[in-house]
């Protein structure tokens, strides 16, 4: 059952990877930047380079700098003094947490579309994914938001079984770029508290959420500590996305079993660039680099939407991330035109993106690879822009792009 479905299938990033498209084609596909991490960051990874401890091993749970760092950046985010040796653990990602809560036939809600990872994570670890759809803004709206997906809470209470034992919450959402609302996390909270489940809060984009918005972290929330883990990245903090470095924020009656599927699983994440994630986060506040780094993604956000507007075309302005999700649905393009096999074999929108990415000379990523195969249909009608790119990059895509209609 594991290999079913498109879990084990070639994965949309590396289809639309740079590697297979023209030299000239400018990548707005997968979510990296074309920029380098500040300096002062990076040196943290060059000293500990030149020096014994963490060229080795780090404890299971992460160096201890860069917990102690990051217990003194989240505690008031998180209005608790976090514990560093059980309530934070230094992780790449969230998948061991499935692999430390799953039973065989365990169903994990997440919502449609999802980043395409969480399915694996459910599917590899013998849970059943159940979905229960972001409903897109209405077709009338000439200028959505991302805020304009919204949820319909009865539609997770008719989701949950008696095998529902995570939900899975993304916010800022990867790819429709929307922050949850705390009226909508607080209907969610509500829900998992009446059917005891774990929550796994991916908040990776924390540090990019847009204009007046509020980044609410479910774990805040009355009574949902006990039963909330809260995933963060510093490749998304830092412009570093190969570095692998992340965390996982939760109490210890979720951290211990994960720190255990962690250590079987990798044993350790990296150890000199947690340095280097360290010496970011010692330092952020005092530069403002968060404030600053916001500031700048709202301008490459701009340099995108404005020529969608140009254009006509219809987007979801995205409250949080770098990802805008543009309605393709009226590109036209040759249906004999020669496409790979990789792109036919998939669904619909992957020939005009594609297509796009050939003949207008920017790449993106189909947005139904974020749906299951049966709603893939509902994916097909978009596809994400990453914005993760420096402004020059990003003019030249929009000239570029005004060739799309
Ligand atoms: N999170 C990144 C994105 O959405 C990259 C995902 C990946 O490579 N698995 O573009």
């Amino acid at each position: 059952r594991l290999r079913e479905g498109r879990a084990l299938a070639q994965d949309v990033w590396s289809i639309f990877n740079a590697a297979n498209l023209p030299a000239d084609c400018i990548n707005l596909g997968q979510g990296y930047m074309n920029f380098a991490p500040p300096k002062w960051v990076t040196q943290g990874a060059e000293e500990a380079l030149q020096s014994v401890a963490p060229n080795h091993y780090s404890h299971p749970k992460g160096r201890i700098r860069l917990r102690e760092a990051l217990s003194n950046f989240y505690s008031p985010r998180f209005g608790r003094k976090l514990d560093v040796d059980s309530e934070i653990l230094v992780t790449s990602g969230q998948y061991s947490v499935f692999t430390a809560f799953l039973e065989q036939g365990d169903e994990v809600i997440m919502f449609e579309p999802f980043f395409d990872q969480y399915l694996p994570s459910v599917t590899f670890n013998g849970g059943k994914p159940v979905y229960v759809p972001l409903h897109p803004p209405s077709k009338d709206k000439a200028h959505p938001s991302s805020g304009d997906w919204t949820i319909d809470i009865k539609e997770v209470r008719a989701a949950i079984t008696p095998r529902t034992k995570i939900i899975i919450v993304n916010t800022p959402h990867n790819p429709v770029g929307k922050v949850f609302t705390r009226k909508e996390l607080e209907d969610i909270a509500a829900v998992a508290e009446e059917f005891n489940l774990l929550v796994m809060s991916d908040e990776v984009y924390d540090c990019l959420v847009f204009d007046n918005n509020e980044h609410v972290r479910i774990a805040n929330l009355p009574g949902m500590w006990d039963r909330t883990v809260t995933v963060g990245s510093a490749g998304k903090a830092f412009a570093a996305t190969g570095w692998r470095v992340g965390w996982l924020i939760g109490p210890p009656s979720i951290l211990t079993p994960t720190l255990a599927a962690t250590t079987r699983i990798v044993f350790c994440t990296n150890s000199p660039l947690q340095e280097a994630a360290a010496c970011g986060l010692e330092q952020a506040e005092e530069r403002k680099f968060f404030e600053t780094q916001r500031d700048e993604y709202a301008e490459r956000r701009a340099i995108l939407t404005n020529v969608f507007d140009e254009l006509g075309m219809v987007y979801s302005m995205p409250e949080g991330t770098y990802f805008v999700l543009l309605d393709i649905s009226g590109v036209q393009f040759p249906e004999d035109y020669p496409f790979p096999p990789s792109v036919l074999g998939r669904g619909r929108d992957f020939r005009p993106c594609w297509f796009i990415a050939l003949e207008v000379g920017v790449s993106t990523i189909p947005v139904s690879e974020f749906y299951c195969e049966e709603h893939a249909n509902i994916g097909e009608a978009y596809a994400r822009f990453a914005f993760c790119k420096d402004v020059d990059t990003l003019k030249r895509a929009a000239d570029r792009l005004k060739n799309l209609k």
